[in-house]
């Protein structure tokens, strides 16, 4: 659904949007100023005097902000916003060279660029991001067009587009290459959906079949870039977590597009759902978050999923979002929505700050409190040298109201439960549904449907995994006690019984104005267990309600939390608390404080947190004190001061009759 058809009003997200909207697009565009980012523009165009500043890819990060701003104004009109997008607009088109370049740093001064760039254009496509830099243009185009009706920057966009269908492309004189960072195949389709213009479809598609393949190209890149086999081969999500999720957002894309009507497309499907299966078995955090190392900003191996030095960086859990989107509207499947909710309530969140203006990078499960694992801190920061992800969250957030609902002939999709309404047709005939929910903090969640007039079509209502007793697909992660107290639905007040299918309830019937359906998810608080071959969660638990993964943080712990053990027979209670951190449900219990066994002090992949016994029935270990444990969502850590948290925490087993297996 657009998102203009979707209007939010619920406690939860629409705070978070008019943050996004209030708060940080402003904010962005004023770090962009102050940093020189949008300047670079201006000294392109010949406006100002000075050389580049920053790092030869910050022309993306201005795109993004304006490609945030523009779905801002979409809902919400907003003159001197747009007047100053307009001016900033101005600049970029002015920046372009006549024949469509667009890459300030080698327009401003073309003999010193930065050594990634390559001398001359297009000779260093592995780092220099020319090709990832107007990938971001042509969304932000994209975006502003449709918000404004403006074409200014789409003509830059295409200009920009035309030059690279020249030069790229498989017939005498042109170049064969891809971008060593992805996106551009993400930005020439929609750009190819805004304009219709059957060129762009098919240079995505050639950037696409040219990875991984060394016919009339120079070298290939290797994994890091996903370069190292052709796509429709690849079955291991590796290297790079952005740019890999970017391809798969690309590949699902170009599936959809295409459907089965150039015959390799249909492989573009089959590849994404085997990457799809590779990361969620084994790659995937609790959180929701990708990409375990730090080293490369990259997947690890299958199982690597350490805690205190998970990368997960903030702009990968976007575009793994994104991805999960893809996945859904080319499947209609929706266990790709429940990921996609587990990372917008957890992995993603977790990387803006409840105020708007300070960032995660990384997104770790553990932290002491003194580690600066966000690029010199460890709380969230103000900007970064490289702030990709505080753009990326400005563009993110007002699309989340698109990821609601959808539609597809006489199917009306309610994947997310967010109060407010949509409005829709569903085969030519208008109908508004709206949902009037307490999500995610209860279960309970009436939705409203009006039809002009009576009409037959069937409702799909997802049915999260977490309430059938399964966090995510595959074994990766466990509830300790899978049994779950079904849901319930009604129809006008009358309880029914419906088809499942595709994790969706299906009440197919028809629909007269002021129909209610009332759908019941039971919120029982849960303990997860991840599986066996993820070291860094061996022995411990982690707590989840809902859709929300839980975190312990030192200032409810006396400073400590890598002492506290959770017995599995301890209870656990929720309780609302609106006076803390925005309004949130906690959770509360009885743990032990225990001094924690041999730790073997080893950063790195996997290694940093196990040591010998850890959280096992070894009945040698002191019985340790009675404390009281509060968890809180983790997307609201790092709100109270630097300190201690952690997502897993130390299990004690019912039994202390010895170690399990
Ligand atoms: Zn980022």
């Amino acid at each position: 659904m657009p998102i203009t058809a979707v209007r939010l009003d619920d406690s939860f997200w629409l705070p978070r949007l008019e943050t996004n909207r209030q708060v940080t697009v402003r904010y962005d565009l004023e770090k962009c100023a102050q940093t020189g980012r949008l300047a670079n523009f201006a000294k392109a165009a010949g406006r100002q005097p000075g050389d580049f500043k920053g790092t030869f890819f910050n022309d993306s990060d201005v795109y993004k902000v304006i490609e945030g701003a523009s779905y801002t104004l979409a809902e919400h009109p907003d003159l001197q916003l747009e007047a100053q997008l307009d001016r900033l607009i101005d600049d970029i088109g002015a920046a372009q060279e006549k024949d469509g370049y667009l890459y300030t740093i080698r327009t401003i001064q073309p003999d010193r660029v930065q050594q990634a760039c390559g001398k001359t254009r297009w000779s260093n496509l592995a780092h220099s991001h020319e090709l990832y830099n107007v990938g971001h243009l042509y969304e932000a185009a994209v975006a502003y067009y449709q918000a404004t009706g403006k074409r200014t920057l789409l003509d830059v966009a295409v200009r920009n587009a035309d030059l690279i269908d020249r030069t790229f492309g498989p017939n005498k004189g042109q170049r064969i290459d891809v971008p060593g960072h992805e996106e551009i195949e993400i930005g020439l389709l929609r750009l190819y959906q805004a304009t219709g213009e059957p060129r762009y479809l098919k240079l995505a598609q050639f950037f696409l079949e040219h990875r991984g393949r060394p016919a009339g190209r120079k070298r290939l890149y290797g994994p890091y870039h996903q370069d190292h086999m052709p796509v429709t081969e690849q079955t291991a999500a590796v290297g790079h977590a952005v740019r890999a999720v970017y391809l798969y957002i690309a590949m699902t894309r170009m599936a959809r597009l295409t459907g089965t009507r150039e015959g390799g497309n249909q492989k573009y499907a089959e590849a994404v759902k085997r990457l799809w299966r590779d990361v969620v078995t084994t790659k995937l955090y609790l959180t929701g978050g990708i990409g375990a190392r730090r080293a490369g900003e990259a997947f690890g191996a299958a199982y690597e999923l350490p805690n205190a030095t998970a990368y997960n960086e903030t702009c990968a859990a976007i575009g793994e979002g994104l991805w999960n989107q893809q996945m859904f509207l080319a499947t209609g499947d929706a266990k790709y929505i429940d990921l996609l909710e587990r990372i917008l309530y957890n992995g993603f969140l977790s990387g803006i700050s409840l105020e708007g203006n300070k960032f995660f990078y990384p997104n770790p499960l553990a932290s002491d409190g003194k580690s600066p694992f966000n690029q010199g801190s460890c709380q969230r920061s103000p900007w970064f040298g490289c702030s990709c992800c505080p753009v990326n969250i400005v563009r993110f957030m007002p699309s989340i109201p698109g990821f609601i609902y959808a539609t597809r002939a006489a199917d009306l999709y309610v994947n997310l439960f967010v109060g407010g309404s949509g409005t829709m047709k569903l085969q030519g005939m208008p109908v508004k549904i709206s949902q009037q929910t307490a999500y995610p903090w209860q279960g309970k969640i009436t939705i409203r449907v009006d039809p002009t007039a009576a009409q037959t079509f069937a409702l799909h209502l997802r049915i999260p995994g977490w309430a059938q007793g399964r966090p995510v697909p595959g074994d990766l992660y466990t509830y300790l006690n899978a049994s779950t107290k079904p849901f319930t639905l009604r129809v006008n007040g009358k309880a029914v019984t419906p088809s499942l299918r595709h994790g969706y309830a299906i009440l197919q019937r028809t629909w007269q104005a002021g129909d209610s359906v009332e759908l019941d998810l039971p919120m029982p608080i849960r303990r997860v267990l991840a599986n066996n071959r993820v070291q860094a969660d061996r022995g411990r638990v982690a707590l989840e309600r809902g859709p929300l993964v839980y975190c312990v943080e030192g200032i409810d712990h006396q400073g400590r939390v890598s002492n506290l053990v959770l017995p599995d027979d301890a209870s656990l209670t929720a309780r609302r608390r609106p006076d803390l951190l925005g309004g949130i449900t906690i959770l509360e219990g009885r743990a032990l404080k225990r001094p924690r066994p041999e730790v073997q002090k080893t950063e790195g992949q996997g290694k940093e947190e196990q040591g010998p016994g850890t959280g096992s029935n070894d009945p040698d270990q002191p019985a340790g004190r009675p404390v009281r444990l509060t968890a809180i969502p983790y997307y609201s850590w790092d709100h109270r001061g630097a300190g201690e948290m952690a997502v897993w925490l130390r299990r004690e087993k019912l039994s202390r009759k010895g170690p399990e297996k």
